[in-house]
């Protein structure tokens, strides 16, 4: 039992208010994931969660740990959902009373005792067995950790909150985890800047900057990253002005296997410190990094729905005119949701309109569909389902039946139509949304101009990307979202450029929530095939690359080549690669996937020895 419990109280507790402030879908969604990892009772720090076997398939999306996959029956799994939740009630009632029981080191080499774990990422879509998992609490162990994985030539990958839909951060060999090493540990009023350890949640860095009158300067639609994984990976938000998260670092303590701990800024080796931003933890273990805030703010959120037509006509004007701009396309539909978010001063919040239609009618052309199609039995309890939910389930009825989807998707624009409207809240709580469940997930970056002259390029993008669903007869389901930021001086960020340039970024998906095993796969096939069109057919000719957390290795050799080509010729790779045999000479915190994308010589093996 560890210090996390009370964390995850603590985030729970979060989770709670925002479904009271925020939309209750949004709320209902975080809430279920913190619930599950709540049940799971022997959650470690920061880190992915434990939980049964059988919700990790069926659930909600939440990234687990798994100490051995078991297959339960449905009477086995009850009573075990009953143990853990009395577990989860024990570790609340334990931590209310500030009693943990913490990892110790073993021996004196100061380094923390690992344990192998099963790990699952949040999408469901990956999993691992890491033979040596290791949780160190100080900057000491964690230097001590890195130094003896170095010395002996072992793997040691760092993992944040195992969100990655790709499973970026896993290793079987060895992992590290900063989900001990989660404090705020210094808040500047005067500069706006907040230090942090790496394992810090970005929700608990936003909430504890709000007493102090700052926040992050954009969010992602998730806040349960660590600030580590979220910018490791360059995550984003949406805003034609506003850059991936890594622009907002100020300064890095990278704890390296050849070096040792290297303080990293604009002052301090800018080169370094501009590739170690983004370094997929190929670089070193981030231990505390410092963000460049704003001040707190809250934001008018519209909602609307166009047709595509609308959309072209208005786009230049409203990639200008909005801080946070975001569309979700509705594949088979001619139907665009547009929303955006913008600042009011506290106290001059306009008054209008949430909306025409109560939350029981915005979501009856869904749950009025889904009821169709169940039993008298079943459908008594579509009443309780958000929208997701309902997503979810309709889509379990046929998930790869064109038609079928179709109808789901002209539900979903239905749903979204009477949507219309708006509402006012922190920008911590109103940037976010619920993303359903589990799911396959393709996004895409790619340079569309620049904010004052955007070429064009990012609606011609979506376009192509609609007549190819079309003509190709994807069920592809709702939503296909496009988001935009500034560039990132970041070499390895997708959307590294110039301040001013503008790059948009695409997601496409396929839902796994709610799905039998052999649906998993065949879902997850199709997916395959949906993402090869969109790397083949528009990636090369939009200059696009995938998000980091969103990149899958292809099994086909000449697919990989072509992908290390397009990686090759976006980024600094042969710099990369050259600051990670310095770094890391023996590659130890590099992983399968990573050497496949970034092709990297080790040192040699003699070395290693050494
Ligand atoms: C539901 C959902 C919604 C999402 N929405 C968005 C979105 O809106 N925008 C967006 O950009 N992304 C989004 N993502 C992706 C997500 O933001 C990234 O995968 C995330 O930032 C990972 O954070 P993490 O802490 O889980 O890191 P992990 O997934 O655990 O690790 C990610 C990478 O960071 C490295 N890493 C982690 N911590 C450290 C450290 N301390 N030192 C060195 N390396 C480290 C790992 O080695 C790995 O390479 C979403 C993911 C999900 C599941």
């Amino acid at each position: 039992m560890r210090r996390a419990a009370s964390l995850l109280l603590q985030k729970a507790a979060a989770a709670v208010r925002e479904s009271a402030t925020g939309r209750a879908a949004d709320g209902l969604a975080v809430l279920q994931r913190r619930a599950s990892a709540a049940a799971g009772g022997a959650r470690k720090g920061g880190g992915p969660v434990r939980r049964p076997a059988e919700q990790m398939h069926r659930g909600r999306g939440g990234a687990a740990f798994e100490a051995a996959p078991v297959v339960l029956t449905a009477e086995e799994l009850a009573a075990r959902e009953r143990t853990n939740y009395l577990l989860g009630a024990g570790l609340i009632a334990m931590s209310a009373y500030g009693y943990y029981i913490v990892s110790r080191p073993r021996g004196g080499d100061g380094v923390p005792t690992p344990s192998p774990e099963h790990l699952v990422n949040w999408s469901g879509t990956h999993e691992c067995q890491v033979q040596r998992f290791y949780q160190p609490e100080t900057l000491e162990q964690l230097e001590a950790t890195v130094k003896q994985a170095h010395t002996t030539g072992r793997k040691l990958r760092c993992v944040g909150s195992g969100l990655s839909p790709n499973g970026l951060a896993f290793s079987e060999d060895g992992m590290v985890s900063l989900g001990l090493m989660d404090k705020v540990l210094d808040i500047d009023t005067a500069s706006g800047q907040v230090r942090v350890q790496a394992g810090a949640r970005v929700q608990a860095v936003a909430d504890e900057l709000r007493g102090h009158g700052l926040t992050l300067q954009n969010y992602a639609s998730i806040r349960e990253q660590t600030v580590g994984g979220f910018i490791q990976v360059s995550a984003h938000g949406t805003g034609a002005a506003i850059p991936p998260a890594d622009e907002q670092v100020v300064a890095l303590k990278l704890v390296t296997p050849a070096l040792g701990t290297l303080e990293l800024s604009q002052d301090q080796d800018p080169e370094l410190f501009q590739l170690a931003k983004v370094g997929l933890g190929c670089l070193g273990v981030v231990a505390e990094v410092t963000l460049q805030c704003v001040p707190a703010h809250r934001l008018l959120e519209r909602t609307t729905v166009n047709t595509a037509r609308e959309v072209r006509k208005a786009h230049a004007q409203r990639l200008r005119d909005n801080k946070h701009l975001r569309y979700m396309w509705i594949p088979s539909t001619d139907t665009v949701v547009v929303v955006t978010c913008n600042e009011v001063a506290e106290g001059q919040e306009p008054a209008v309109p949430a909306s025409k239609y109560s939350e029981e009618q915005q979501l009856a052309p869904l749950r009025t569909l889904l009821r169709s199609r169940l039993s008298a039995e079943q459908a008594a309890e579509v009443g309780g389902l958000s929208a997701t939910q309902c997503r979810d389930r309709l889509l379990a009825l046929g998930p790869l039946d064109a038609a079928w989807v179709k109808r789901v998707n002209q539900a979903e624009a239905e749903h979204w139509r009477r949507c219309e409207g708006t509402r006012v809240g922190w920008s911590d709580e109103l940037l976010g949304f619920d993303c359903g469940g589990q799911q396959w997930v393709l996004e895409t970056a790619f340079p569309a101009g620049t904010i004052e002259a955007p070429d064009g390029r990012d609606l011609a993008y979506m376009d192509e990307l609609l007549r190819l669903v079309a003509s190709h007869n994807v069920p592809a389901p709702a939503p296909i979202e496009q988001r935009w930021t500034a560039g990132s001086s970041a070499g390895m960020s997708p959307a590294a450029g110039a301040p001013g340039s503008l790059h948009s970024w695409v997601g496409v998906i396929m839902y796994l929530a709610e799905l039998e095993p052999e649906q998993r796969q065949a879902v997850t096939k199709s997916f395959q095939q949906y993402a090869e069109l969109v790397e083949r057919q528009l990636m090369p000719k939009y200059g696009a690359v995938a998000h980091w957390a969103k990149i899958e290795v292809p099994s086909d050799p000449a697919q990989l080549a072509a992908m290390q080509q397009r990686l090759a010729s976006r980024y600094p790779v042969a710099a990369f690669n050259a600051a990670r045999r310095r770094l890391d000479p023996h590659n130890i915190l590099g992983s399968p996937m990573m050497d496949a994308l970034l092709p990297h010589t080790a040192a040699p093996a003699e070395a290693v020895a050494a």
